[in-house]
């Protein structure tokens, strides 16, 4: 090999040789140019450069007018010629490799390039090698080399071979960008698999493990709850034991054996270098020679910017740590972080996800206990209370029958309530049995439909009905199918104040589909995705009524998928919903066991009257004038009012007292209405805005609220009440189905008088009502008092002043006789004996303006007077 020094001085001996040289062909080619003019020929076996031939000097002159890296190899010994383009590939080796043999210039890799360079110079032949690993020490150490270059044959004027032509590139950068890129991608693409943090280690290594051209190895330290140790998570391309994989390091000590603690507290990944030193030869990855160099990055938590662990990464023996294998380490790093973080959260949802499950599962196992608990005794009281009612022999007195019939509606809607329980615990645990028959499901529908007229009509909307006739008979389960209509209407009647509902069936090709359309106040979109989930309701939906429990859809959902169907929702604020249920026609979906058979257990449907009933009892107007019911409609029916609760007369009756009564539930409304106007007169309202609204009109003396209510809750009212000064000091009287102190705490904070909790008795009631109206009457009066003697003590006050006034008046008017007799210091001490007998003498006369202050004055005054 030749050096530096060696080569300019053959450069200057060489300058006069070569200036007589016929060497034209030689003109401009840069630096390469001049070093090829000025170079010694005449000490190779070329000779000067007057004496090549043709071909050569030809060849010579294209390679040095191209600034493509291109080189020739020329004559026996392949002697080097290249350009300027060429000599970033030659690195250190440039400029001694020019005119030196090839196989010298590039020992390393003349195992590969050899036989290729020996066909052209034999044979002819020409070759192309595209992005060849070539091993080069052209920068001091081996290189990991990447070419893509072709050899053809120079001819000379023989026509034999005379060199090897030589056009490169180096692609490097490129091969390796891509393979790390694709280390990347492979990172992220399989970080969307991973569903623990364990997990995503393991991948995360794995995938990296993949790669040990750029990592011929990887730890992954993750730091502890405590933030105190770094334990070791996963690692490639070592074995755990190696002395350089520790399997925990203190993060705070600074002599670790990796500088965990100084990453840690810079947050910036450091290179540690002499690693054959600490270690032992650590593995280069595909390279036979050790890796001396390793980064320690730290993983930093996304959003959070604390660092949650450290990657420690072998440095290829044969890359220079240049911008672009850093940045690739930061990627790796931020990548591996996320990918921890991402399993971190979905193991979290998953956690989160299986207690709610966990819950559910619970709740319904739980009601589907108190379910079959509550069947029975709920039978027992419906079916003596229904013969009670319907027994034409011995007809109730009114007022028995209102009272029955209020516990029998709320005794079926409670039924209702259980029975929906005892569906989902049945759904549950796979015992839901239907029996699917084929029926004319139009008509079936429409009458199930029809019985809700009077309810829709009576608050002054449309129903339209729009079921034409059906090509077949559809396989349905006739108690599911009823409960999935109802349900649907129901809730298209408690949402919908104004316009229509409309319910339409069509056949469609294999399927029947059943609209239910509102024009009511719609579903937001983020809301709809949660719609059929159990126990879910909109929170704050405006609604004719507040009460629900968040399973009529879920209960809906799962019914039509017995069926083999969907269920699918589309709605709009302020426009409305369409609630669209699909069920396939045929039974060939359905389960062979479950098609024209009878049902072996007892029916869970209550019948389209229970959901009409309760619907009807959302209409104040219709609720408050006691609507006949539609289950016993053959018995009249009273109006269950003042007159119909005791005939007793209250002794402590007081009709002027008014009590404000705000509930949405027309039965509660009726019931504590006639609990209370025995003895006050009581003002019903569905709402808390309708509450304020009569509350303002008339201020009544007390106020009974429900807490939960649709357009404003008891707590709204509570609130409007306090802030409005003529209303401020009204009593209120908290109701609400929410027990336990919590609930009644919350209650009293918010500014309520008192908390009643459901259910409660008639004469608990009473009592509460009572002190609290007695009480406001002693604050009132109290209050009156208090006004009557500030008043008094005013006009007192007024009066004495007049009354000093005109005694010092007098003494003003005394003639300077008596005056002077004052001035005498007996006289003087006479003056509180004159100012007492006068003060008696007035107290006599004016016994109302007696009082400390006004004898204090008088004294006062005569002093003042007789000291003139
Ligand atoms: P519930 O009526 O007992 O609250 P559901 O399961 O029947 O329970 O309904 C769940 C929620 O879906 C209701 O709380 C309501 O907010 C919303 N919803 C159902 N039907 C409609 C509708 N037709 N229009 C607007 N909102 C509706």
């Amino acid at each position: 090999m030749v050096n530096d020094d060696m080569s300019s001085e053959l450069i200057n001996r060489s300058n006069s040789a070569s200036a007589d040289a016929k060497d034209d062909f030689l003109v401009g080619g840069g630096n390469m140019g001049d070093r090829t003019r000025s170079f010694d020929w005449s000490r190779t076996s070329l000779g000067p450069i007057a004496g090549w031939p043709a071909s050569l000097k030809t060849a010579v002159s294209i390679v040095l007018g191209c600034q493509y890296p291109l080189l020739i190899w020329w004559g026996d010994e392949l002697l080097h010629f290249y350009n300027d383009g060429y000599v970033p590939v030659l690195g250190q080796r440039h400029p001694q490799a020019l005119g030196q043999p090839a196989p010298q210039v590039w020992s390393e890799a003349w195992p590969i390039v050899g036989p290729q360079v020996q066909a052209v110079m034999e044979r002819g032949h020409s070759y192309f090698n595209e992005e060849t690993l070539v091993t080069m020490t052209r920068n001091g150490y081996q290189e990991e080399v990447y070419m893509t270059f072709s050899f053809g044959p120079i001819r000379d004027h023989n026509g034999g071979v005379g060199g090897v032509f030589c056009a490169c590139t180096e692609e490097t950068q490129r091969v390796v960008d891509r393979r790390r890129l694709k280390t990347l991608r492979s990172l992220a693409d399989r970080s969307f698999q991973v569903r623990t943090a364990a997990e995503a280690c393991t991948i995360a290594l794995d995938t990296l493990g993949d790669n040990a051209h750029d990592l011929p190895f990887v730890l992954l330290y993750l730091i502890d709850a405590n933030g105190q140790r770094a334990e070791l998570a996963g690692l490639s391309g070592l074995q755990r034991g190696s002395p350089a994989v520790p399997d925990a390091i203190d993060v705070s000590s600074p002599g670790a054996l990796w500088p965990l603690r100084q990453v840690m507290e810079t947050g910036q990944a450091i290179a540690v270098d002499g690693l054959s030193q600490r270690f032992g030869p650590l593995p280069g990855g595909p390279w036979p020679e050790p890796t001396e160099r390793a980064m320690v990055l730290p993983i930093v938590q996304s959003g959070h910017n604390r660092v949650a662990g450290f990657l420690v990464t072998g440095i290829s023996p044969r890359l220079p740590l240049d911008d672009a294998y850093r940045g690739f380490f930061d990627l790796i790093a931020g990548q591996v972080a996320t990918t921890i973080a991402s399993a971190r959260g979905f193991e979290e949802e998953r956690r989160r996800a299986e207690a709610l499950a966990e819950l559910d599962r619970a709740k319904t196992a739980f009601f589907s206990n108190v379910s079959h608990e509550f069947r029975t005794p709920l039978t027992l009281m419906l079916g003596p209370m229904e013969d009670g009612l319907s027994d034409r022999g011995q007809p109730l007195p009114p007022r028995q029958r209102e009272r029955q019939e209020l516990i029998h509606r709320n005794a079926l809607r409670l039924l209702r309530l259980v029975n929906t329980l005892l569906d989902f615990s049945r759904i549950e645990a796979g015992r839901a049995q239907a029996s699917f028959e084929p029926i004319d499901l139009s008509s079936y529908t429409t009458d199930l439909a029809s019985t809700f007229r009077s309810a829709i009509e009576s608050a002054k909307m449309q129903l339209v009905v729009d079921c034409p006739p059906l090509s077949q008979p559809v396989f349905v389960d006739r108690d599911m199918w009823e409960k999935i209509v109802l349900n649907l209407l129901s809730n298209a009647f408690k949402h919908t104040f104004t316009g229509s509902i409309t319910l339409s069936l069509r056949e469609v090709v294999g399927q029947v589909e059943i609209r239910v359309i509102d024009t009511g106040i719609g579903i937001s979109a983020d809301q709809i995705p949660r719609l059929f989930e159990r126990f879910h309701r909109v929170q704050g939906a405006q609604a004719r009524t507040h009460e629900g429990s968040g399973i009529g859809l879920a209960l809906a959902h799962e019914l039509v998928k017995l069926h083999g169907g969907s269920i699918q929702v589309e709605s709009q604020i302020d426009r409305g919903s369409t609630f669209l249920v699909s069920i396939p026609l045929g039974s060939s979906h359905l389960p062979a066991e479950q098609t024209g058979t009878t049902r072996s257990r007892p029916s869970t449907a209550v019948g389209a009257n229970a959901f009409v009933e309760e619907a009807l009892s959302w209409l104040p107007e219709v609720a408050e004038a006691g609507h006949r019911s539609e289950i016993f409609p053959a018995l009249t029916c009273e109006h269950f009012d003042r007159n119909v609760v005791d005939d007793q007369p209250d002794a402590e009756a007081d009709q002027s007292v008014r009590i404000l009564l705000a509930d949405d539930n027309a039965d509660m409304r009726r019931y504590v209405r006639g609990i209370l106007n025995r003895r006050w007169t009581v003002d019903a309202v569905a709402d808390g805005a309708a509450a304020l609204e009569a509350a303002r009109a008339h201020a009544p003396d007390l106020i009974l609220s429900d807490v939960m209510m649709p357009k404003l809750d008891g707590f709204g009212l509570l609130r409007e009440l306090r802030a409005d000064p003529a209303l401020r000091h009204t009593p209120v009287i908290l109701l609400s189905a929410r027990a336990g102190e919590e609930a009644s705490i919350e209650g009293l904070k918010a500014g309520a008088d008192d908390y009643l909790i459901k259910p409660f008795s008639a004469q608990e009631l009473i009592a509460r009502v009572a002190a609290h109206l007695g009480m406001a009457r002693m604050r009132r009066e109290s209050a009156q008092r208090e006004r009557a003697l500030s008043d008094a003590a005013l006009a007192t006050d007024r009066r004495a002043a007049q009354v000093l006034e005109s005694i010092n008046d007098g003494f003003c008017t005394l003639n300077s006789e008596w005056r002077y007799t004052f001035i005498n210091p007996a006289a003087q001490r006479m003056a509180p004996i004159l100012a007492d007998a006068l003060g008696k003498t007035l107290f006599d006369i004016f016994p109302e303006v007696r009082s400390t202050i006004v004898e204090d004055s008088l004294h006062r005054c005569v002093r003042e007077q007789t000291s003139i």
